[in-house]
């Protein structure tokens, strides 16, 4: 069977649209007296795949996190489809409503099947219908190619398909952004490429996708930008041929040279 990978990425649906979908501007985060993230600015366009990488500590997850408010942010803006992230509960609800995050460790409900795994928020949350709930999970399990695990237990399941199943879990509530924090790094290597493909496929319908992931063979077929950070800044940022080919700064090319 052909991997998306080698069949080739399709970049004919890649379009990225004029249509603003995150806008962050002169944002800063504190953990108590630590400043995590300085004066981070960044618009991002629906359709966008942007790659975040940076080293360890450098505020990628932070960054990543305040942009579904799962950490809160002291100073400057955030803005998602319109909505300005604030203390403002039905704001935050909203903005959560139409994005969803995928984590280094999946996160699944052990005593739950997958497909409970995958109704749940959508009959809770949502009050959709179970019915209409299992079709739509049944539909992103095919889409996640696993349908046969819907009865399984996440613990029966490999780190791999548990991953994509996370993955679909999320498409099951139908986010218009889909963030993932290091979705491979807790995966053995032969499971890393089927999390990859998957992301793809979903890069190649459109989705505007943020993802924090030292992959740099996925950021360079995948991102139409890789954003640098350190010491909680955004360093450099540039298109994936620039960025890797020709880094501007003196941390990007050590961080570079570090990686590659
Ligand atoms: P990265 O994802 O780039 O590795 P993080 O965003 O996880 O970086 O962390 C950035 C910095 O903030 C690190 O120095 C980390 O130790 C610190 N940090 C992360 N979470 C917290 C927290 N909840 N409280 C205090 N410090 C934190
Ligand atoms: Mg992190």
């Amino acid at each position: 069977m052909n991997t998306t990978a080698e069949r080739g990425i399709d970049r004919s649906q890649m379009t990225v649209s004029d249509e603003v979908a995150i806008q962050i501007t002169n944002m800063n985060k504190w953990y108590g007296a630590f400043h995590v993230l300085r004066d981070i600015n960044m618009t991002v366009n629906r359709g966008e795949r942007i790659v975040i990488c940076g080293p360890s500590g450098s505020g990628k997850s932070t960054l990543i996190r305040c942009i579904n408010r799962l950490e809160e942010h002291q100073a400057g803006q955030i803005i998602v489809d319109g909505t300005e992230l604030s203390s403002d509960l039905k704001n935050i609800d909203k903005v959560r409503s139409e994005v969803g995050m995928v984590f280094q460790h999946f996160n699944l409900f052990p005593h739950l099947t997958i497909l409970e795994n995958l109704t749940l928020a959508p009959i809770w949350v949502r009050k959709t219908p179970k019915r209409e709930a299992e079709e739509t999970a049944m539909y992103y399990l095919e889409k996640v190619k696993i349908p046969e695990q819907a009865n399984k237990f996440p613990g029966q399941l490999s780190g791999g398909q548990q991953q994509r199943v996370a993955i679909a879990r999320s498409l099951c509530m139908k986010p218009r952004i889909m963030l993932f924090d290091e979705p491979t790094s807790a995966l053995d290597p032969e499971m890393i490429k089927e999390v990859l493909d998957t992301m793809i496929e979903l890069a190649e319908e459109g989705m505007t996708m943020l993802c924090v992931t030292h992959e740099m063979g996925f950021a360079q077929a995948v991102a139409n930008r890789v954003v640098f950070m350190d010491q909680g800044q955004i360093v450099e940022q540039n298109e994936p041929n620039e960025f890797f080919n020709n880094p501007q700064s003196e941390r990007t090319q050590l961080f570079l040279s570090q990686i590659l």
